[in-house]
């Protein structure tokens, strides 16, 4: 039988298997952006529940640690059935305090499911190595064994799924956890608690936080029991963690920011290509780190492209997540939507056309038009910043070279997609993209089989796939002497 809704939300964090309150009482308000209401609380807690978190994390891995590798993948299999029992509560929670419409918000508990049922799987395949060794009487064993407390922090935009990513290779090695999501989305990580419990993982292996972030991540990063420190979210945030890490020297994750290119040349399908623009930039309003940044639209189609991709653009529908039919939900806040608008503003003072949308949607609130602007200059914001949000800019190029220089010319280097017929040029173009991830003639390629992860200020580390576990892994070289062979 599916738990209620009210089951997930708890005001509470979640202390070695203790529904808790902060110490000093305090909360902070959950708020719906579609409506501007009040869903509840959640505790205002600091450095000092970090540090009882951390410290009941640490006792449950003295245990958990030794499991098996197979009782480990049958509780994750358990956690996996009950997050699939639970989907339309936990989407409900989700689309509630993030605003992505239900059809979404469904799609990604549905992939934080996949990602837990992966690593179960992947629980049972972490193998060492016995290596040939140069001596006659010496063995030589590799070993993988889990590194300890593992401390996660994770962003609003993917509230369910970015965790589902950290939770579950770190159970699958048989590591603890102690999370913090965050606080304008922290239902869906409170709701790992509870789902957790349900599953029978041992109480103080999934710890669950919520707080003042500076005093959280301060403690998580300084406190020599927690041996790793994953983090989603701003490469701001990002750098800011590494430095503090450094201090005891922890394993780090870093899945940070996007500026991610989407080339269309003059031999693409462009029916195609239109249909991948939609999923790659108004895929949660906007607001995902794969999001297309910049089109870049070579001479011959730039203008078919820009008419089609306006006029897929006008059908979205935008409205409150949980109704029916929604496409595209609110944006986060009210900072979300300035910070959009500045954008617009500062591409219209340069020279850039809006072909459609371009202000706040009829609905008010946070509500805004999907926007493409043409005409889109290396001398505008969005060809640095990340915009996440609804806009579109479309540049224009000559020739392949000059597509792929300014694909790469960034900071960033998580995705990138790019639209072609021609073979030859789809194993050149993909081979010099400086990009973690490549999507060729396609916009939505996220997948819990294949490695996520970005390449030179977008992060370090790899999420899904077979590459995922390693981070939680230490590896051990074992040399076994005097075999007197
Ligand atoms: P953010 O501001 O960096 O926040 C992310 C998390 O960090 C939140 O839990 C936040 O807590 C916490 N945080 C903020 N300041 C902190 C501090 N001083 N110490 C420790 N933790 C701190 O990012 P966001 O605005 O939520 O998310 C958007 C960003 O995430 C974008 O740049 C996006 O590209 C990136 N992202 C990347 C991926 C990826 O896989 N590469 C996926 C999704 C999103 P509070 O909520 O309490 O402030």
């Amino acid at each position: 039988m599916p738990a209620k809704v009210e089951n997930f939300i708890k005001q509470a964090i979640l202390i070695g298997g203790k529904w808790v309150e902060a110490d000093s009482g305090e909360t902070i308000d959950v708020i719906n952006p579609a409506t501007g209401e009040t869903i509840g609380t959640i505790p205002n807690a600091g450095r000092e529940e970090t540090r009882r978190a951390i410290e009941t994390a640490q006792n449950s891995f003295e245990t958990f640690r030794k499991t098996s590798a197979l009782e480990r993948a049958q509780l994750l299999r358990k956690m996996h059935d009950v997050i699939i029992e639970n989907q339309e509560s936990l989407a409900e929670i989700l689309s509630m305090e993030q605003g992505k419409s239900l059809v979404e918000a469904r799609g990604e508990v549905g992939m934080s499911a996949a990602y837990v049922l992966w690593y179960a799987e992947e629980a049972r395949r972490t193998y060492g190595d016995v290596v040939p060794s140069p001596w006659a009487d010496r063995k030589i064993l590799v070993t993988k064994e889990p590194l300890g407390v593992v401390a996660a922090i994770t962003p609003w935009n993917f509230p369910s799924s970015m965790l589902a990513r950290k939770i579950a290779p770190a159970i699958a090695a048989g590591c603890s956890v102690v999370v913090k999501p965050a606080t304008q989305t922290p239902y869906s990580g409170i709701a790992w608690g509870v789902i957790a419990e349900m599953a029978g993982i041992p109480s103080g292996v999934v710890n669950v936080l919520t707080g003042s972030a500076s005093q959280i991540g301060g403690e998580m990063t300084k406190n020599p029991l927690v041996r790793k420190i994953t983090f989603t979210g701003s490469t701001e945030v990002g750098k800011l963690l590494i430095k503090q890490a450094a201090g005891t020297v922890k394993k780090i994750s870093m899945e940070l920011g996007g500026n991610a290119p989407f080339i269309i040349f003059d031999d693409a399908d462009i029916e195609r290509a239109v249909e991948g623009a939609i999923a790659a930039k108004y895929r949660n309003s906007g607001q995902t780190c794969v999001c297309t940044n910049r089109f870049l639209a070579q001479s011959r189609i730039y203008n078919r492209f820009v008419d089609r991709l306006a006029e897929e653009s006008e059908k979205l529908i935008v409205g409150n997540g949980q109704e029916q039919g929604t496409q595209q939900g609110p944006l986060i806040d009210e900072n979300a939507i300035l910070s959009v608008e500045s954008m617009i503003e500062d591409a219209t003072k340069k020279g850039g056309r809006i072909v459609t949308g371009g202000k706040r949607h009829k609905l008010g609130g946070t509500f805004f038009e999907p926007t493409v602007i043409a005409n889109a200059k290396s001398n505008m914001r969005f060809t640095r910043e990340e915009i996440f949000g609804p806009i579109a800019p479309v540049y224009r190029f000559k020739s392949e070279e000059e597509a792929i220089e300014m694909a790469n010319n960034t900071e960033f280097g998580l995705a990138s997609y790019f639209y072609t017929q021609d073979l030859g040029r789809a194993f050149r173009v993909m081979q010099e993209l400086k990009y973690g991830l490549v999507g060729v003639n396609e916009g939505i390629i996220t997948t819990v089989e294949a490695p996520f992860g970005g390449l030179k200020e977008s992060g370090l580390g790899k999420e899904g796939g077979h590459q995922g576990i390693e981070d939680y892994l230490d590896t051990k070289y074992v040399c076994i002497g005097g075999l007197g062979m």
